[in-house]
């Protein structure tokens, strides 16, 4: 069954009701916009989990130059300076803005905002919320004020399956939910449809965040940028928890240590030692586990009895699992947790393809470069939702006659099959062979119509930008090519040159154990 909800027609479709979709809505009143989500506004998005905060230089010791140091820093030479610089110099407003749409952060008795401190900034910087609930109070807040605003349409529901596109222009949305499909038409779509962290058996992310955003932009023909760049956060909850609960950065700035189970603090000797960046500290950690050693977070000595009152909702976590911080190390490892790749876009958000904007985690601004400097993403979600509002607002809409309309949407991705291809290839230590055994098997998925192909189709993507870069760099570490580069360049692809790569590996086997 197929509607056309003809009265929305024309008005710009903004996908993904996270913190940038949210954000981007609510810039955009009082024009009328959709905003399109898949669960219910709040839900199953890893805005929704944050933990730590938002990064802004406010510190009376602090500036922009300062963040713009360590972001660069973080992001191992592959950083966009100018992108970094934008961004950190509109941070502070950001905070301010989203304090104006109702979110309350913590403050400090008598004075401003409490700023947290996390691994490789060197200031404290981070803006949170109910100690380590930052996310459900950004989301509480946004929620509420996007159901006041009365130019925001909410297709709640919903999830978007293709764009449709015309004369390589968008020119609609084709999505379905449980009463059908539908067919939005309108030449201005916004993705902001987060990570892919579900597409890995080991993430923090919620399971339903698998690239869809990335699989729409590459069908449509949008060029991605950066997408072999996965983080990993080095101590997610180890347990069978699905998604894995995060033990936040946060944690370890205020003077916890990582143990194996002799008790051994077995990174005290990495730069920085636990608050190192997060690609050396989850490296550290991966090749620990892979000892045969186990990894524990310590936070005996720093935080003691006084651990649940700084971190209530860690707390909570750990005592589902039966675990006391105050007197238990935590155990911890390595999981999916960020993407810096995504949509290739420009300053205000425009993709490759007339139409079409990105922002939040799906969209690759070149801010994070190869390893996201921790509290970065949320500021960056909220700083770009805000330009890209002003790029559609000053963009006119295209109005077509007819636009054709597709039978049905796309059948429901599902990841399943793709996760135990993905979770080794891409995982935080890679090598050609495994990357070129992992396109192969899913050339023919990516190329099929089962419930894999989109999830496929991102997943090769990924791991052909992934063989591609023969370097070590950032969150990217091959163990066939343990050096970086001298010069850092960052990637583009599109899916046809992902295909056409992905079949020539595949039609020449020997390449597959040179
Ligand atoms: C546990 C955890 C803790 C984190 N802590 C921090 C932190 O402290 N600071 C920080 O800066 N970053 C943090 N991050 C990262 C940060 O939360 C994310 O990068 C950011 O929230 C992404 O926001 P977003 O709006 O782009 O995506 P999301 O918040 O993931 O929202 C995406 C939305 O799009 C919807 N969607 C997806 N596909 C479709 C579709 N096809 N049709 C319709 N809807 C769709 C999803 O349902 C979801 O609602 C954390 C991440 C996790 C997982």
């Amino acid at each position: 069954m197929s509607f056309d909800f003809r009265a929305l027609s024309g008005r710009p479709v903004i996908i993904g009701g996270g913190l940038a979709g949210l954000v981007t809505a609510l810039e955009m009143a009082p024009e009328p916009v959709v905003l399109l989500s898949a669960a219910p506004l709040g839900y199953e998005a890893s805005s929704a989990l944050a933990q730590g905060g938002l990064a802004a230089s406010i510190g009376s010791d602090d500036s922009p130059a300062l963040h713009l140091a360590d972001t660069l820093a973080a992001g191992d030479g592959l950083c966009d300076e100018v992108v970094v610089r934008r961004v950190v110099e509109a941070a502070p407003a950001a905070i301010a803005k989203l304090e104006h749409f109702g979110v309350a952060f913590d403050r400090a008795t008598g004075r401003g905002l409490h700023l947290g401190l996390e691994a490789a900034h060197s200031r404290r910087r981070i803006v949170h919320a109910a100690g380590a609930a930052t996310g459900s109070e950004l989301m509480r807040a946004l929620v509420a004020a996007v159901r006041r605003t009365v130019s925001i349409t909410v297709v709640e529901g919903f999830e978007a399956r293709r764009l449709l596109v015309e004369d390589g222009t968008i020119a609609g949305v084709n999505a379905a939910g449980a009463s059908g499909d539908l067919v939005l038409a309108t030449s201005r779509v916004v993705l902001a449809t987060g990570g892919v962290g579900g597409l890995f058996r080991d993430t923090t992310n919620p399971l339903g965040c698998f690239g869809q955003g990335l699989a729409l932009a590459a069908r449509a023909g949008a060029e991605l940028a950066d997408l072999e760049f996965v983080q990993f956060h080095p101590t997610a909850l180890d347990g069978p928890q699905r998604p894995m609960r995060l033990i936040s950065e946060a944690v370890r700035g205020e003077g916890a240590i990582l143990i194996d189970e002799t008790g051994r603090r077995f990174l005290a000797d990495l730069p920085g030692a636990e608050l190192g960046t997060r690609d050396t500290v989850a490296r550290g950690v991966h090749r620990h586990l892979a000892r045969g050693h186990r990894v524990f977070l310590d936070t005996r000595a720093c935080l003691g009895a006084s651990f649940a009152g700084r971190f209530p909702t860690i707390a909570s976590y750990c005592s589902e699992a039966g675990i006391d911080p105050a007197v238990d190390p935590i155990p911890v490892r390595p999981a999916a947790h960020y993407h810096m790749g995504g949509v290739a876009v420009n300053a205000e958000g425009c993709s490759s393809v007339a139409g079409l904007w990105a922002c939040g985690e799906v969209a690759s601004t070149g801010l994070h470069g190869a390893n996201r400097l921790a509290s970065n993403s949320l500021t960056e979600a909220v700083v770009m939702a805000g330009w890209v509002a002003e790029s559609v607002a000053a963009s006119s809409s295209m109005e077509r006659k007819t636009i054709a309309i597709p039978a049905a949407a796309p059948a429901r991705a599902d990841p399943a099959l793709v996760r135990s291809i993905v979770s080794p290839a891409l995982g935080v230590l890679r090598d050609g062979e495994s990357l070129r055994d992992a396109a192969s098997t899913l050339l023919p998925l990516a190329r099929g119509s089962t419930s894999a192909a989109e999830p496929a189709a991102v997943a090769l993507i990924m791991v052909v930008a992934a063989l591609r870069r023969e370097e070590s760099r950032g969150a990217h570490c091959r163990a066939d090519f343990p050096l970086r580069s001298a010069v850092a360049r960052r990637s583009k692809i599109t899916l046809v040159e992902a295909l056409e790569t992905a079949a020539a590996i595949d039609a020449t086997p020997l390449a597959r154990s040179a």
